[in-house]
């Protein structure tokens, strides 16, 4: 069977997260898509709150969802986290046969070339990058070139290979996200049915993003 991963800082994860990775994971036709919380995102500023609180608010998202897992790879591995060692490992465990797949959005798509060793993705995985609203494809540079070179835009083709390919989908965009969570929070307003009611338990039980 295939693996999709899905990455991200869920911080904390929502509803946009979780309606996004369980079509991935019907569109991919995947036994499970790992949900991966990155450690020390190389490009952003560290997380607000610690990577065990947004694993556990990720586990107790998806708690009972029997195709969407979260995957702490990241968390356990010293340093900051490369997407590409993320993807080298994945790959020894899995093989070298059965597809994967590494999801993120148009929006992470248009600094992917900031990435350690973006141009070698392609050789572990195939990505699938699903388009967020305001967010374009590069049309110029070394990264709209990759593109080109790599999209397919037949995905059942893609399933045939193991690597080496990227493709767009159209996915339920929901309108929510993390930052507009933590600012609800510090504002003292309600974040019922942006993230699910174990989530906003827990927010509200260790008192996060106050
Ligand atoms: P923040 O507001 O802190 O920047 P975020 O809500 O964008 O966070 P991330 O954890 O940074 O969440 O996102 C992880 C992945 O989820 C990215 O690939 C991003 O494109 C995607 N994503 C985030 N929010 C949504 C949404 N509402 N709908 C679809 N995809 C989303």
């Amino acid at each position: 069977m295939s693996v999709a991963l899905f990455g991200g800082t869920f911080n904390p994860v929502h509803i946009g997260h979780l309606r996004i990775a369980i079509e991935l994971a019907e569109l991919l036709q995947v036994d499970s898509l790992r949900m991966v919380p990155c450690a020390l995102p190389p490009h952003r500023q560290s997380p607000s709150v610690s990577a065990e609180h947004r694993l556990s608010m990720l586990r107790a998202g998806i708690a009972n969802h029997n195709k969407l897992v979260a995957d702490d790879i990241e968390l356990r591995r010293e340093g900051p986290s490369y997407t590409i060692d993320t993807l080298r490992a994945v790959r020894q465990q899995i093989g070298p046969d059965r597809p994967l797949y590494l999801c993120i959005g148009l929006d992470v798509l248009a600094t992917l070339d900031t990435w350690r060793d973006w141009q070698q993705l392609t050789d572990f995985c195939h990505l699938i990058i699903s388009s967020r609203p305001g967010c374009q494809l590069p049309t110029t540079g070394a990264l709209a070139e990759w593109v080109k070179k790599h999209r397919c835009d037949d995905l059942q083709q893609l399933k045939l290979l193991s690597t080496g390919k990227l493709h767009l989908c159209d996915l339920t965009m929901l309108a929510v996200s993390s930052t507009s969570i933590r600012d609800k929070v510090k504002r003292g307003e309600a974040i019922d049915y942006l993230t699910p009611a174990a989530v906003v338990n827990y927010i509200q039980q260790h008192h996060l993003y106050e």
